[in-house]
């Protein structure tokens, strides 16, 4: 595939193997030149960074194709499944960028069909009901290593499973009371055919067809089906479902569809020090081990929006990753990297005390309020300045003054003099202390030829601290995450302990006496700002409070993935 460059030289474009499966699709005239795939969540969890892997890949490759994406719900386990999982499925993709236009469709609204391709399979001879117990099936199965054994129900006449299925559907037998199984090959080496299950007793309520059905289709007939019922050409999923490929194929070879689909299978993604299957997510939520769906540390979509993290830097990310065909670990550090890079470019820089240390600059006049001008972002100058006010009293960070310093201590301690960021150098002449001999209050003297930062005389300091003036500061709460696990593989449980103990004790840290630059109290959580030192943040719009915002660090500004890669450093963190 050729694309041109700005230059408008031709330039050769690596495809992945799934573009290129597809492009030579198109070349051979396969599928009437149509490229037509889907997203197909099912809706009994909050969806994770590693779906948005596979939206980014489905809704991709129909942009590039100029083809088309269904967002599909496989809701065929009404046992786990609820409409508020459907509603944040949906908030999430269209967050992400992604438009299914038209083509959002519901496994569930296939039920008639799916039921009339079973009844088509009955009548072939493919399939009949069962009335072992599920123990029953799972001994017939056979191994690995051993083949399975025929059911006893086998050989049922296409008129007794006929009768037998629709008194299934019509109510009469008891949950798990009996099955129809597809009769493929009980000896077959692939375990997924023999004679797999595809339709259960279930007398449970559906989040959208109610009472209607007390029998559900199993996912591997349903899902290859509703495939073929959307006419989907390209059915991208998980490398899991490579050995199920089989019984994809089979379902579609044995019915009349209105297409052929063709399964293809990818690696899904893994990031390390987190989980990712819904399950465990569930876990983690169902336990209180963490907020909720939402909590700003989960690799749930939700959880990142609501740590700052933007659609941009996730889809770059997902791009990035690529598409493989092998399973592997992807170091969070690569996520981490994403955001920065895009933060650097967006997020205006102001200034936030955390652990606040008061500064008192005795030569300064009392009463009186300057104002400084700053800049938004050094990155982009269209993002302008502001006026940032000072005052003779002012909040630094605590850790940025140290009394009885070493000689490498290049900040605040007495007798050195450092400068505050867009305003003067100042020097500590003394410190007051409480009872128990913390430091409370910091004297200073400025110099008032440094305005802006810089001296006529060409003195130098070494270094260069934010600060917030105490009469015009805003109290606000600040959360700082750190990695929800201490395990680089939290799920892997290697040492036989489960993943909810690896939780790291230092993942939330509150803060709840922090003090903002005023500026501050009119961003909105669409807008991520930077803390100059700090890290970059996001208010949070479900804690916060008008006397009291609530931030979270969306991640700190040290870039471990640029310096483990060698690559430049998005934003160094100045100290
Ligand atoms: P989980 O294993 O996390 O519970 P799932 O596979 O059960 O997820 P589905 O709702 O069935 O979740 O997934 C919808 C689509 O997203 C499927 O096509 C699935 O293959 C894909 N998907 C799920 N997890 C990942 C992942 N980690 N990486 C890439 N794609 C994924
Ligand atoms: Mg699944």
């Amino acid at each position: 595939m050729k694309e041109q460059n700005c230059d408008d030289q031709e330039v050769i474009e690596r495809l992945n193997f799934i573009q290129q499966r597809i492009a030579d699709d198109l070349t051979a005239g396969r599928n009437c030149g149509l490229v037509h795939t889907r997203f197909p969540p099912e809706p009994n969890g909050y969806l994770h960074i590693g779906h948005a892997k596979s939206i980014c890949l489905n809704f991709g490759l129909a942009r590039k194709f100029s083809g088309v994406c269904n967002l599909r719900f496989d809701d065929t386990n009404p046992s786990k499944e609820e409409v508020e999982y459907v509603d944040s499925i949906k908030e999430d993709v269209k967050w992400l960028g992604f438009d299914w236009g038209e083509n959002e469709f519901f496994a569930s609204d296939y039920f008639s069909r799916l039921y009339d391709y079973a009844i088509q399979l009955i009548e072939a001879g493919k399939a009949y009901v069962c009335d072992l117990t599920p123990v029953e099936i799972r001994e017939y199965r056979g191994s690995l290593q051993e083949p399975g054994r025929n059911s006893p129900y086998r050989e049922r006449s296409v008129a007794e499973n006929l009768d037998l299925f629709t008194r299934m559907r019509s109510g009469e037998f008891a949950d798990g009371s009996r099955v129809l199984r597809a009769k493929i090959d009980m000896a077959s080496g692939n375990i997924n055919l023999r004679d797999p299950v595809i339709y259960r007793i279930a007398h449970v309520k559906h989040h959208r067809t109610g009472d209607k059905w007390c029998i559900y289709p199993m996912y591997d007939f349903a899902h290859g089906l509703s495939d073929a019922i959307e006419g989907i050409t390209h059915s991208i999923c998980t490398l899991e479902f490579q050995d199920h490929r089989p019984l994809y194929d089979w379902f579609i070879e044995q019915l009349e569809t209105p297409v052929k689909p063709q399964q293809i299978e990818f690696a899904r993604l893994n990031l390390s020090f987190t989980v990712m299957s819904k399950r465990k997510l569930m876990q983690l939520v169902d336990e209180n081990l963490v907020s909720g769906w939402n909590d700003p540390r989960l690799p749930t979509l939700s959880g990142l929006r609501r740590r700052g993290y933007t659609p941009a830097a996730i889809r770059n990310f997902c791009e990035r990753i690529g598409v493989a065909k092998r399973n592997s670990m992807v170091d969070v550090a690569l996520l981490e990297h994403a955001i920065r890079e895009d933060l650097n470019q967006r997020a205006a820089r102001y200034m936030a005390v955390l652990r606040p240390l008061k500064v008192v600059i005795e030569n300064y006049p009392e009463g009186r309020i300057e104002e400084l001008e700053a800049v938004n972002n050094p990155e982009d100058e269209s993002m302008g300045r502001r006026r940032v006010p000072f005052a003779r009293e002012l909040y630094v960070e605590q850790d940025d003054f140290m009394e009885d310093a070493p000689k490498k201590f290049f900040r605040l301690t007495p007798g050195r003099e450092v400068r505050l960021r867009y305003a003067y150098y100042i020097r500590c002449q003394r410190v007051e202390k409480d009872e128990q001999g913390v430091v409370t209050t910091v004297y200073c003297t400025y110099d008032p030829a440094t305005r802006g930062g810089s001296s006529p005389d060409g003195r130098k300091v070494k270094s260069t601290l934010h600060w917030v003036a105490v009469k015009t500061a805003i109290p606000a709460e600040v959360r700082l995450y750190d990695r929800l696990f201490s395990d680089p593989e939290p799920a892997a449980e290697k040492d036989g302990e489960p993943f909810s103990k690896k939780i790291n004790p230092d993942s939330l840290n509150v803060l709840e006496n922090c003090q903002l630059e005023p500026a501050l109290a009119s961003v909105s959580a669409k807008q991520a700002v930077q803390f100059e030192r700090l890290g970059y943040f996001i208010l949070d719009e479900q804690d916060s409070r008008r006397d009291k915002p609530v931030f979270n660090r969306t991640v700190t500004l040290r870039d471990n993935w640029a310096k483990k890669s060698g690559a430049r450093r998005a934003q160094p963190e100045k100290k």
